[in-house]
């Protein structure tokens, strides 16, 4: 196999039978795994789902563990959990996105684990907020945790449309900045929430310089009890192991990127200019509706504008969710402006 510079972790979203993970252990026997990885005590948004194969599928990883000679990982997300997996001897476990989303939980996990040989990794909280990461992760490394892995596995938001939870890339990037030493992984499953995206989510994160991917894989995805649509088949996961392009990092450095990089500069440079422009017709008008006593914030108006923005945006190929995050952010300082004029 290719690319064995990356960690690898792959397997089923949820542990369901010992057939079921032996059939995908033994089809990622090819693959060079860091760990194979299921849940078996699975966080539902809802009560009333599988919720997880409990104490029965920790043995089942574990023979996992023993038949193929690869390492396993769960998810843990109390001191039971840990104290669970401690006494079968594993080494790994992570840390579910819901819970870093709570620094009470995560405190309780954080001392179970001290002084423990495992290796724990943090996915992001549900939320974007990188701060809540880095506390998660600052819970740990002070509880004396040995090793800390980053995984960056989305936020969630409220409309679903390209992605099931929506990639922030400078978030991760950022928190590589403040911890150099802590490798980063990314889970292009739990973004993407369709198994045809999982391969451009995988080599975007490549292409950013994560560390290694953590993947779900299922020997019948459609049949798979938990995040069915996402998961890979196991000839899909090879494939994509295979196929991943690990682009020439010193790359950076030569001329044509250089160039375009320049490029790139004379742009901002014109969008810097655009919006203070911008800026200074919303203050004209600000000053327009103060003289006549008219509202700042005109919802038909608002809602007109966004949507024109959206249209144009959508024929020349950009997101709708760019162009929304943009229109709004504009919008958002334009009107800060008008209230100022107001001010006065
Ligand atoms: C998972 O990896 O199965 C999982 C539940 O992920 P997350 O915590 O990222 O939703
Ligand atoms: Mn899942």
């Amino acid at each position: 196999m290719r690319n064995t510079d990356l960690t690898w972790i792959a397997g089923p979203c949820s542990a369901e039978s010992p057939e079921q993970l032996r059939s995908i252990a033994k089809s990622l026997s090819k693959a060079e795994l860091y760990a194979f990885r299921a849940g078996i005590w699975k966080p539902r948004t809802r009560p009333g789902a599988f919720e997880g194969a409990g104490d029965e599928g920790l043995k089942w990883l574990k023979d996992i563990r023993d038949e193929f000679g690869v390492e396993v990982i769960t998810e843990v997300a109390n001191p039971q959990h840990v104290q669970k997996i401690l006494d079968v001897g594993f080494k790994k476990c992570w840390v579910g996105a819901r819970t870093t989303s709570n620094p009470f939980s995560v405190q309780e996990l954080a001392e179970s684990l001290a002084g423990t040989p495992l290796t724990v990794l943090v996915k992001n909280p549900t939320n974007p907020d990188v701060k809540l990461w880095i506390g998660g992760i600052e819970r740990m490394q002070k509880a004396g945790v040995s090793e800390v892995i980053a995984v960056h596995r989305g936020f969630s938001t409220y409309e679903k449309k390209k992605y099931r939870n929506i990639p922030n890339w400078q978030l991760p990037l950022d928190l590589k900045k403040e911890f150099p030493s802590i490798p980063l992984l990314c889970d292009p499953s739990h973004i993407s929430g369709i198994a045809a995206n999982v391969p451009m989510v995988a080599q975007m994160a490549v292409d950013l310089k994560f560390d290694g991917l953590m993947v779900e894989v299922h020997h019948s995805p459609t049949e798979a009890w938990t995040d069915a649509k996402q998961q890979l088949s196991c000839d899909a996961f090879l494939y994509m192991v295979d196929s991943l392009a690990i682009r020439n990092r010193e790359a950076i450095d030569q001329e044509e990127i250089r160039e375009l990089r320049a490029d790139l500069s004379v742009i901002d440079e014109q969008l810097i200019r655009l919006l203070v422009q911008r800026m200074e017709l919303s203050e004209r008008i600000g000053a327009y509706k103060k003289r006549n006593h008219l509202v700042i914030f005109q919802t038909e108006q608002w809602k007109e504008s966004l949507d024109k923005f959206i249209k144009l945006a959508e024929e020349l190929d950009l997101s709708a969710e760019f162009a929304t995050e943009l229109f709004k952010q504009i919008h958002q300082e334009s009107i800060a402006i008008q209230s100022k004029v107001f001010e006065t």
